[in-house]
């Protein structure tokens, strides 16, 4: 018989798990309690980010870039294999600069990238608006960053579940798991529905409320929601078709014609109320950054919670306990880190090197 991982949690994460070890001979059950991708994964807008998300170099910028330069094989192989796409658009990032001051901002986050060895075209607005006509005329220039590219995160979702399903994964929606069963130093499966439900391992995967599991260890940092805001207007034909980042927000035009603008940053616990406020600031940050966008017509608008950590960092690795891993605290990037996450967990359960430098992220 297979060694059996059950995995808490059927996000992106989650499946991203679920989907390495099955292909590495493991049995998996995923437990949910809601449907697969139901969360953060659900709500998120899909700027694969690595270089218009990052503000420094060091380990977390490496951990991105290594996700990144997987995420078009990634996209090709849940296509191939589900027939369903994922919306891989190779769009690139357009940073823009509103005045002098997020100028001198964009031209010292360049200097850092391209000192790093990192792709970044410093644009004057000219060059900017050749780009992308649709931008402000409002602008003092833009940063663009060609390898940070989109997916949609629906889409991506519903791919890896149906993959996960095809390889033999087992998923219990519906179930609400309680706790980790530990007996000495080891955890020997789940707490759920008053029973324990046995494995050899046990990944915590469950976005934003991972570290409220009955029976954890102490851990580095314990994860929190952060609540963001996305509002989806249509716009046919689309008016422009790279992500626009501004130090407000951003603005991401699908291939169809639909644009998500986004997002807030909320500490409200697990509210996801959309506000007015919130949509407010929204709209307002949309139409600065790319007026014409004042005759798209509203499609709909919906929260997620982010799951966000003490220090910013994922909870990445094996825990403290014997048996039982964490692929959680992903934050604003959980979509573009779910291709490297999956790896390293498999890695790490299945006993090979990741070949990554882990420290900063153990649990
Ligand atoms: C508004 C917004 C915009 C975003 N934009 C981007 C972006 O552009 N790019 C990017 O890379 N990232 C983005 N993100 C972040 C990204 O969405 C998250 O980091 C990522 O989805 C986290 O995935 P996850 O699988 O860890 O969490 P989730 O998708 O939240 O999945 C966790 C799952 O665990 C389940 N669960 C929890 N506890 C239990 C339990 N006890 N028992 C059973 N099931 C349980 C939940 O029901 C849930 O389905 C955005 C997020 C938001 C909210």
């Amino acid at each position: 018989m297979p060694e059996h991982a059950i995995i808490i949690g059927a996000g992106v994460m989650g499946c991203a798990v679920a989907h390495r070890l099955l292909e590495a001979g493991w049995r998996v059950t995923l437990l949910e309690r809601s449907l697969p991708g139901a969360e953060s994964s659900a709500a998120a807008a899909g700027i694969l980010g690595a270089q218009s998300e990052v503000s420094e170099d060091g380990p977390f910028l490496e951990l991105c870039l290594a996700s990144r330069e997987r995420y078009r094989q990634f996209a090709r192989e849940l296509e191939e294999a589900t027939d369903i796409s994922v919306g891989y658009e190779a769009s690139g990032v357009l940073e823009v600069a509103l005045n002098p001051a997020e100028g001198r901002l964009a031209a010292g986050r360049a200097e850092w990238m391209l000192a790093r060895g990192l792709r970044v075209e410093l644009l004057d607005r000219e060059e900017a608006r050749r780009l992308e006509p649709a931008l402000t005329t409002a602008m003092v220039g833009a940063n663009f960053y060609p390898e940070d590219h989109q997916v949609d995160p629906v889409a991506l979702s519903r791919a890896q579940a149906s993959l996960v399903a095809r390889l033999g994964g087992k998923f219990l929606s519906g179930s609400h798991v309680q706790g980790v069963a530990v007996v000495a130093d080891r955890v020997e499966g789940v707490r759920l529905g008053g029973a324990t439900l046995g494995a050899d391992v046990v990944v915590v995967a469950g976005g934003a409320w991972s570290t409220l599991l009955d029976g954890l260890p102490p851990l580095r940092t314990w994860v929190k929601p952060m609540s963001g805001q996305i509002l989806q207007w249509i716009t046919r034909p689309p008016l422009f078709r790279h992500v626009v980042y501004g130090y407000k927000g951003y603005v991401v035009p699908r291939a169809d014609g639909r644009v998500l603008l986004g997002s807030t940053l909320e500490d409200r616990g697990f509210d996801k109320a959309v506000t007015a406020a919130g949509l407010n600031r929204i709209v307002g940050m949309g139409l600065e950054l790319v007026p014409a966008l004042g005759e798209a017509r509203w499609d709909q608008a919906w929260a997620g919670l982010r799951p966000s950590t003490g220090d910013g960092r994922p909870i990445l690795g094996r825990g403290p306990l014997a048996g039982l891993f964490f692929a959680t605290g992903h934050f604003r990037n959980g979509i573009l880190l779910a291709p490297i996450t999956g790896e390293i967990i498999r890695d790490l359960v299945t006993g090979r090197d990741p070949g990554l430098d882990l420290t900063p992220f153990a649990p």
